[in-house]
């Protein structure tokens, strides 16, 4: 497609240097690990990741797993910045999700979810599971109206679903003052940080957030398969009123576990996957929370100049309160050439994007710029870009 739609452009010369240069770009890039991730999850693992990986097995009921569990539960208690319990559970974000609406939900509870892309529409899909669910739902990547939330909230609501930094369109929405509203009609709030905390700015208890959740293979920059939430007081006074919990999920049960004399996870843990994210961690808190997420902030600031330069428009249709993502940037497809499609010829250069998700598939593209991301990875992925998109 990319060669179809430099033929038909009138610069020849262009035409002719893309078509030398393609396919042994393509040849170059066969080996898997040159290949660059710039999606928004997974991420690039350092190298002391994974080789914490391969130690050797320990009993999870034993001294050894509990130093690192509770090392773990300390440092993400700095990321999440908040003094409430944390658990880490051997599961995926969705877990985590599930986990916070399945627990405080009864049949009979309303849960607004806001949902203004893939990941809000999921909260809803979980919690219509759950209870009774009051969608406030705006086309994926607009912001959403905090004046229709309150006017929902009026209405009574056992919880607020929101997700923080909407990786599905590159929205930071604004959990600060949904957390505000939230509290002041005395609903929970849940936030789904998967894809902000560890890489931007999460305040879990100035915010009001009553369970926040992270996925591994975002900002955490550890592999896939484990989640870790935050419960506050109110949420687990939410739990004692409940008719039925989950089980796998149950987070009274992980709360139990964790106390003083057991330190430990109710069932047995993703051990391999434990050891990567304590390492992951120790290198978070070796760069400092602030320097990472300035980091961040800077590179994403940097990929959006790049596509400005570029032509290109962004997806998300800002209002007040609302932000462009500092760790995913969603652009628009410029005309003639689909999402899809630069995906595939960046990928074809050895850089991984991400395409959009569902309604918005082919429509947008995306560049992730979470965990250890370096400004070098931004040069070459703009770089790339610049010439896929000639
Ligand atoms: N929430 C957000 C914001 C996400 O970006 C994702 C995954 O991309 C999820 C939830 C789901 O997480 P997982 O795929 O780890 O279950």
């Amino acid at each position: 497609v990319y060669i179809k739609q430099v033929k038909s452009s009138t610069n020849r010369k262009t035409y002719l240097t893309a078509r030398s240069f393609y396919p042994r770009f393509q040849a170059i890039y066969m080996n898997l690990e040159d290949t660059l991730l710039m999606m928004p999850g997974p991420v690039p693992v350092a190298p002391r990741v994974l080789r914490a990986m391969s130690k050797p097995m320990i009993n999870h009921r034993s001294n050894a797993f509990s130093d690192i569990y509770d090392d773990c539960r300390q440092i993400l208690a700095d990321v999440f910045n908040t003094k409430n319990d944390i658990f880490v559970l051997s599961g995926s974000g969705t877990a985590a999700m599930e986990a916070a609406v399945g627990c405080i939900t009864n049949p009979e509870d309303r849960i607004i979810a806001l949902e203004n892309g893939k990941f809000g529409e999921r909260f809803k899909n979980i919690a219509k599971r759950y209870g009774k669910v009051e969608p406030l739902a705006y086309e994926w990547g607009d912001s959403i109206d905090l004046g229709q939330l309150e006017e929902k909230l009026e209405e009574g609501a056992k919880a607020v679903t929101l997700v923080h930094n909407e990786t599905s369109t590159g929205i930071l929405n604004p959990a600060k003052e949904v957390g505000k509203l939230a509290k002041e009609y005395g609903a929970l709030f849940i936030m789904d940080g998967v894809t902000s905390l560890g890489g931007d700015l999460v305040k879990v208890d100035e915010w009001n957030v009553d369970i926040a959740l992270v996925g591994s293979q975002k900002c955490l920059a550890t592999p896939p398969g484990l989640s870790a939430v935050s419960v506050s007081k109110k949420a687990f006074e939410a739990m004692d009123e409940m008719e039925r919990m989950p089980y796998y999920l149950d987070l009274k049960a992980y709360k139990k576990s964790s106390e003083k004399t057991l330190r430990e996870t109710p069932y047995t843990p993703a051990i391999p996957l434990f050891y990567a994210l304590q390492e992951a961690l120790h290198i978070i808190k070796e760069e400092g929370m602030e320097a990472r997420i300035k980091r961040h902030c800077t590179e994403a600031a940097a990929v959006r100049a790049a596509v400005e330069a570029m032509g290109i428009e962004m997806l998300p249709n800002l209002k007040e309160h609302s932000h462009y993502s500092n760790t995913v940037s969603a652009m628009k497809a410029p005309e003639g050439v689909t999402g899809n499609d630069i995906k595939k010829d960046m990928q074809a250069r050895g850089v991984v994007i991400a395409g959009g998700q569902d309604r918005l598939s082919g429509k947008i593209f995306r560049i992730g710029n979470m965990g250890n991301v370096q400004p070098k990875d931004i040069l070459l992925t703009v770089a790339e870009l610049e010439i896929v998109l000639k």
